[in-house]
């Protein structure tokens, strides 16, 4: 399919590209990689066109900004980082558009940033690799706080998609991992610390305040939508209020307030639950370049079971309407 747009696609700066150096083994490997999340308009750009790529939203790597624990230096790397973003944008404006990273240390100073870059940079959402560690290495905040109200009201009123991305759990707080480092990253702890986070967003009473707020979650969804009618139907026989905030059931939010990708999770049958539980309207392609392959995304989604119709949305027109990107 030509005319795709993909949008959990990261990169590096030179201060970030070392937190991408944990879960690959060797120096050929590393060497290789390197080269991925520093490149942005040479070899990107001949993958997209490979692949019927016409459209990227790149973003910095994780943890990158989360993991810095001095909230002022945190503002000030989203800020060099959204701004080289800006510049290689603009040198390339037909084929890429920015995802801003977001110093969410300061929440203030996080919605002061959004606000920047989607008024004054063109920047047209932002993703954030999930809680932030303020002021000491072992703190781990999350988005639902009250603390970040004021944060979802400039978002909303700014109507630009939030992206939640992974971040491994602190090993202080995740024992279930010691001793098998092969469950971290993308094998596994991504995708649990990440759905945890949104089910907080949903249940904190979040959209309620603001119902029309999107989160973007990748990798389809992070197991969510083979989990959600659980979440909501256990111990379905007592009849049991619910014991958080939300006025709804969590399922709602999912339906309404949540989008997910199809990044770095290429697979026909995942998809279909995806399709019949979020529905076709709600998945975007993306790849999760460079830690996948651009072409082991294309080839399967290009060629994947679905309807042309279904493709053409996940491919292209849903994130065309949810990110208001020109034709
Ligand atoms: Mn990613």
């Amino acid at each position: 399919m030509q005319g795709k747009i993909a949008l959990e696609e990261h990169f590096a700066i030179e201060e970030t590209l070392a937190d991408s150096d944990v879960f690959f083994g060797g120096p050929a490997l590393w060497d290789e990689l390197k080269h991925r999340l520093l490149d942005m308009q040479e070899r990107r750009l001949r993958e997209m066109d490979a692949n019927g790529i016409e459209m990227m939203l790149p973003s910095l790597n994780a943890p990158a900004v989360q993991a810095i624990h001095d909230p002022k230096q945190a503002v000030e790397l989203a800020r060099r980082a959204n701004d080289f973003l800006a510049d290689e944008v603009a040198k390339r404006p037909d084929r890429f558009r920015g995802l801003a990273a977001l110093p969410m240390q300061d929440p203030d100073a996080a919605a002061r940033e959004l606000a920047r870059c989607v008024r004054d940079l063109g920047f047209v959402g932002a993703l954030v690799n999930g809680f932030s560690q303020i002021g000491d290495p072992d703190n781990a905040t999350y988005y639902d706080l009250p603390q970040y109200r004021p944060f979802w009201a400039e978002t909303a009123d700014l109507g630009v998609p939030f992206y939640l991305h992974p971040r491994n759990p602190l090993a202080k707080h995740a024992p279930i991992y010691d001793g098998h480092p092969w469950l971290l990253g993308p094998t596994w702890a991504f995708g649990q610390e990440t759905a945890v986070h949104a089910l907080r967003l949903m249940a904190s009473g979040l959209f309620d305040v603001h119902p029309s707020l999107q989160i973007v979650i990748g990798h389809m969804g992070e197991g969510l939508p083979y989990s959600m009618w659980r979440v909501d139907n256990r111990n379905a026989w007592m009849k049991l209020a619910p014991k958080y905030p939300a006025k709804r059931q969590l399922g709602d939010y999912f339906h309404e307030n949540f989008y997910i990708t199809t990044s770095g999770n290429f697979r026909t049958q995942t998809l279909i639950d995806a399709m019949l539980e979020i529905g076709a309207d709600r998945i975007m392609f993306s790849s999760d370049w460079p830690f996948e392959n651009i072409d082991h995304a294309a080839n399967w989604f290009d060629d994947c079971s679905i309807s042309e119709a279904d493709r053409l949305k996940i491919g292209r027109g849903n994130a065309m309407r949810l990110f208001g990107l020109q034709a």
